[in-house]
């Protein structure tokens, strides 16, 4: 018997679980430990809460979680209430799948300025991540800049164009619902440091903005490169080009929408200003060089806004004596592994990119080498009693996988009509849900 702890159970965590249990066959003795109470990471906090088809990918990691072999590890912080090396001790294989949840930092003079928030803490909000549950945006603004061309912007500014009617369905908690149901924002600015040819942004989502029910996606024809050009780009990204076309030929428009989503192109973020908080956004205009880089030309527009949500990317926080790589703010890794018996894997392993499917081969890939590495039989490690006998003696509180189906059956029972659940926003009333 082999034992492993995976850390982190989100995507990237469960298909790890799910491969490892396939490599071993029945050999193999996993915990995915989670220092929230509650499972699947991304999936519950980062997926846009009017995705809930996406959001349903998390009945595959129950399947896994439900099996013998798994066992789920909630509320213990790796770092808090155990260390790595303390894991390794106790495992044969520990896998960090700890994600990428911190924001990448903007880094431009007014960046701490009241009223701007990375997306990390702006999607937790919305998505009732008890880190963020009380973040309290500014929405009694009128002007609202997203920065970036990825598709967590493209979330973020759909998220603020919504009626509550459009909610319908989705499980966005009620602090979020209502706050974004009292909103004041009415002009979207999504900033492109780069072209309509260089977004990130997938089809499918983008497209979505040409029917929102109260708002107007807008592109200025000026911004968009010949027609002819169109056909060198990869098929995806070609129509997504296709959707901004659209928009700019008034694609999306209605008779008295009161909401516009500016796509705003060439304009890189230089300064935020305003008194003691965010009031206007100054943006450089560029151009694109040969390696299609940004490139100032030293001309600047300020916009008005109230609040800025910076979508620009997310990092791995480090943890204590695992190697890390600041400048692409993942773990140092080599196709997963990090050192002896240390692996990585997700977007703790290859940085924020790709979809959750990415997770998937990622996870399979890892499984595999630590098959290959640690081969079949016995290993004398301590493995699934040794942590409980640790954490025991540390007084550290274990959710299990059980009490997470109590939680999240207290969340159904509390949903309001049409949606899938009512999340608990607290650490303190996730426990207390669980019951006695
Ligand atoms: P992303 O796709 O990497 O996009 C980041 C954007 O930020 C890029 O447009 C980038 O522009 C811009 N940017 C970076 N630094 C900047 C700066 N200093 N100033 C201005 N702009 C800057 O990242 P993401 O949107 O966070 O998404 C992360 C991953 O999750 C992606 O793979 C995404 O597709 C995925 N995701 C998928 C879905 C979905 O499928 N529904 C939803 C959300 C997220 P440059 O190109 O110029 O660097």
């Amino acid at each position: 018997m082999r034992h492993v702890a995976v850390i982190g159970s989100g995507p990237a965590g469960y298909y790890s679980a799910e491969a490892l249990q396939k490599s071993f066959g029945g050999a193999v003795r996993i915990d995915v430990i989670d220092r929230l109470p509650v499972p699947y990471g991304l999936i519950r906090s980062g997926v846009a809460p009017d995705h809930q088809s996406i959001k349903a990918v998390y009945r595959r990691y129950e399947k896994v979680a439900l099996t013998d072999d798994v066992r789920f590890v909630g509320n213990v912080a790796v770092g808090r209430d155990v260390s790595v090396a303390e894991l390794l001790d106790l495992y044969d294989a520990v896998i960090l799948a700890t994600g990428a949840p911190n924001d990448r930092p903007l880094g431009i003079p007014g960046s701490d300025l009241p009223g701007v928030v990375g997306s990390a803490a702006f999607v937790g909000w919305y998505n009732g991540h008890p880190d963020f549950a009380d973040l309290d945006p500014p929405l009694g603004v009128e002007g609202a800049a997203v920065i970036g061309n990825g598709n967590v912007a493209l979330d973020v500014a759909r998220i603020l164009a919504k009626t509550p009617v459009e909610f319908v369905g989705s499980d966005i908690v009620a602090h979020a619902f209502e706050a974004l149901g009292n909103s004041a924002v009415r002009d979207i600015h999504i900033l492109g440091r780069r072209g309509p040819h260089q977004i990130a942004m997938t089809p499918k989502e983008l497209g979505e903005l040409g029917h929102l029910a109260d708002a107007m996606p807008r592109v200025d024809p000026a911004d968009l490169p010949p027609a002819a050009d169109d056909a060198a780009l990869e098929p995806g990204l070609r129509k997504s080009v296709a959707h901004l076309r659209d928009f700019a030929g008034g694609a999306g428009a209605g008779l008295g929408k009161r909401k516009s989503i500016h796509f705003r192109f060439f304009a890189m973020p230089v300064a935020i200003e305003g008194d003691d908080r965010v009031e206007r956004i100054r943006v450089e205009k560029t151009r694109l060089d040969e390696a299609r880089r940004a490139v100032p030309t030293g001309e600047t527009q300020d916009i008005s806004c109230g609040l800025v949500v910076s979508c620009i990317g997310y990092s791995t926080p480090p943890i204590e004596g695992v190697p890390y790589d600041d400048r692409l703010g993942r773990f140092r890794n080599t196709d997963g592994a990090i050192g002896d018996g240390l692996y990585c894997v997700g977007w703790a392993r290859r940085g924020p990119t790709g979809t959750i499917g990415t997770n998937r081969p990622d996870g399979y890939e890892v499984a595999e080498r630590i098959a290959a590495d640690l081969g079949g039989g016995a290993s004398g490690k301590a493995g699934r009693p040794g942590l409980d006998r640790l954490l025991e003696s540390r007084g550290v509180d274990i959710v299990t996988f059980r009490d997470w189906q109590k939680i999240e059956a207290a969340e159904a029972g509390r949903a309001r009509a049409g949606s899938p659940r009512e999340k608990f926003t607290s650490i303190a009333d996730m426990l207390a849900a669980r019951g006695g």
